[in-house]
């Protein structure tokens, strides 16, 4: 189960960007291993992606 979620999700997510449909990611995080940013921007990845994402769009920042 976990391993078809980790197969379609990042094409779920590709079709649908990372808009209101909120059941989809919430779906990526709770099935398929996801983490939500923690700064709360809406943004869905891997957790490498995550912390890369931080990285790039947060930390010069200071929010
Ligand atoms: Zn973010």
């Amino acid at each position: 189960m976990a391993v078809r979620y980790e197969a379609s999700v990042p094409r779920l997510l590709a079709e649908h960007g990372f808009g209101p449909d909120k059941s989809v990611t919430d779906a990526a995080v709770n099935e398929g291993g996801w983490e939500k940013c923690p700064r709360g921007c809406g943004y869905v990845g891997a957790p490498a992606s995550v912390t890369n994402h931080i990285r790039k769009h947060h930390t010069n920042k200071e929010s």
